[in-house]
């Protein structure tokens, strides 16, 4: 026997190493189990990966419908204030065109009718000084109208206390701090401190006091007092009545 044939195993495992077949072969089960062991956390890392994709896409998917109800949000905003704002400019529209109404029903002429004969500021052999009015040639016994609400504060014969040339005359004083005067009337229908509406009935024309023939004689003041005229025909135009 030789030394050789005392050492198969020995020999069987050198030549096996030899043919390049690895010792997990030679180990047989017990590399297996090592193996198996190796998989066991790469499954676990597999589930835990499938668990965190699931988290993340459940993350994603709740940020997406949180960026959804923001944006839905943002628009239902967005929109809300659009209705604001188009609810405002159609209540300004509203107010503006209630105020043009308001406006152009705010001032009236005094008398309808008429003919317009001496002017604002019109020299005459009538009149001390300029024409202080606008005269409106109407028949005796015409209604008179109040311009504008107010207050009277003259009413009587001698211009309500401004002088005999204006024969029969009334003074409206209006909130806005102007005045208005009509003249030569025949007929007085109102009394100092009565309070008139626009439009409302206060006299008939006449030609009493200083006049030339039956008219209106009609002054906007900015106080009661003769000598504080400004031209009626401009200042109810900027009213919104043209004479
Ligand atoms: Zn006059």
């Amino acid at each position: 026997m030789s030394q050789r044939a005392q050492h198969p195993t020995r020999n069987a495992v050198v030549a096996l190493a030899a043919a390049g077949i690895g010792v997990t072969a030679v180990f047989g089960a017990g590399a297996s189990a090592v193996a198996a062991e190796a998989k066991a956390p790469l499954a676990m890392d597999t589930a835990a990966a499938v668990a965190a994709q699931a988290q993340a896409q459940a993350q994603a998917a709740q940020q997406a419908a949180a960026a959804k109800a923001a944006q839905a949000a943002k628009a239902k905003a967005a929109e809300a204030k659009a209705a604001k704002a188009a609810a405002v400019k159609a209540a300004a529209k509203k107010a503006a065109a209630a105020k043009k109404a308001t406006k152009a029903a705010a001032w009236v002429k005094p008398v309808a009718g008429y003919t317009l004969t001496a002017g604002y500021n019109q020299g005459g052999a009538m009149w001390t000084n300029k024409h202080s009015g606008q005269d409106f040639a109407v028949p005796v016994g015409t209604p008179v109208k109040a311009v504008h609400g107010g207050t009277v504060v003259k009413a009587g014969p001698n211009g309500g206390g401004d002088g005999p040339a204006y024969g029969n005359a009334i003074v409206i004083k209006h909130p806005n701090g102007t005045y208005s005067q009509y003249a030569h009337l025949s007929k007085i229908g109102v009394k100092p401190g009565a309070k008139v509406k626009t439009g409302q009935l206060i006299a008939k024309s006449g030609n009493t006091g200083n006049s030339s023939g039956p008219h209106l004689h009609f002054e906007i003041r900015t106080t009661p007092n003769y000598g504080s005229s400004l031209n009626p025909a401009t200042f109810l135009r900027a009213e919104g009545v043209v004479l």
